[in-house]
């Protein structure tokens, strides 16, 4: 089975704490929405004013939390963090809206997953820096408004198309984030193995950021496996060749795919001759939700041209033969 610990997705952040950059010059990488929130920060400093509603969106370990606590850090305001699933009844958020401080970060993670209801409460909320609480029931209700302090939203979602058109409509900030450059890896592999206390050395760093699929979060952890190793089995040194018998024990192959993407490829490739093969066909076979196949491994396949999406389904690129080191079948025609 794939080690849990090599997927992207939200797992409790072991010690992470340390490694995680606090402002925006230590921000590594996504050079565009980093020179752009510079400007938003610094114009409602200078204002004084709660920063417009910010959401940031792309696949999962890219750091869309870490830059809501930068902003907040920035901005030199209080920082409130929830989630989407966890806020299952309005008076939930009402509760959080109404002791925000002003200017405050209150960020939503995964906020496609926000309950109707509770949606309802945050339009007003961010438009108005209002509550409209309903009081009473049947003809006698009436609604009374509540006045909140300014505030930034900062929402996260893995899934910009799972978001209504009118919560979409009110972040003034939409950034998407992009997966990162073996470069922008490399260097933040080298910075969080100066942090630890194991040094990397440039062709070790290297190798762990090239098979990262894209990801600090995933470059993070594959150098703490990688430092166990070093420390267990090696000098203590990151190096390549530690990196890479690691990396290869692990099941990373050496275009940073794990297990589970190459079950998924492998699949379409031996049970669907490469497809077009529908998502919810391939989400039995495997026993893997949708969701976590569209919003964890398909953004990197898609991005490395493994797969393609058609109108019909999922199909396999030619690398992607070439890749399971597969005969790449003739199509009809060819
Ligand atoms: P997301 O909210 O998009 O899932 P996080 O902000 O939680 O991602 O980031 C995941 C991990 O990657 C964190 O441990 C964070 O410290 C690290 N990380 C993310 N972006 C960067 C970056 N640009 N430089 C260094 N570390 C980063």
């Amino acid at each position: 089975a794939p080690d849990p610990a090599l997927r992207p997705d939200r797992l409790p952040e072991d010690h992470d704490r340390a490694l995680r950059p606090q402002g925006l010059n230590e921000f590594i990488g996504q050079a565009e929405a980093r020179a752009n929130l510079r400007v938003f920060i610094e114009s409602a400093r200078k204002r004084g004013e709660a920063m417009d509603h910010t959401l940031f969106h792309g696949p999962p370990g890219l750091g869309k939390t870490t830059l809501a606590q930068i902003i907040s850090r920035e901005l030199g305001v209080g920082f409130r963090m929830t989630s989407g699933p966890v806020l299952a009844k309005a008076g939930d958020l009402a509760a959080i809206l109404t002791n925000l401080e002003p200017r405050d970060v209150l960020f939503i993670d995964e906020i496609h997953r926000l309950n109707p209801a509770v949606e309802e409460v945050l339009y007003p909320a961010l438009e108005d820096y209002a509550l409209d609480l309903v009081i009473g029931e049947g003809p006698a209700a009436r609604t009374v408004r509540i006045e909140l302090q300014p505030f930034t939203l900062v929402g996260a979602t893995t899934r910009l198309g799972l978001l209504t058109t009118p919560l979409r409509d009110r972040f003034g900030i939409p950034t998407r984030l992009q997966f990162y450059t073996v470069d922008e890896l490399h260097e933040i592999v080298t910075r969080n193995a100066r942090l630890l206390g194991t040094p990397a050395d440039d062709a070790g760093a290297r190798e762990i950021a090239r098979r990262a699929r894209g990801t600090p979060r995933i470059a993070g952890r594959l150098l703490r496996r990688v430092v166990d190793f070093a420390v267990v089995e090696g000098d203590g040194r990151v190096t390549q060749e530690l990196a890479d018998s690691a990396l290869t024990r692990l099941g990373v192959d050496d275009l940073g795919l794990d297990g589970a993407d190459r079950r998924y490829l492998r699949l379409i490739a031996e049970a669907y001759g490469g497809g077009p093969v529908g998502i919810e066909t391939l989400s039995a076979a495997l026993s893997e939700s949708r969701d976590a196949l569209e919003e964890v491994i398909e953004p990197f396949l898609l991005q490395q041209g493994l797969i393609q999406r058609t109108p019909r389904g999922r199909m396999l690129a030619h690398a992607a033969w070439r890749h399971l080191g597969l005969a790449v079948p003739r199509g009809p025609g060819e």
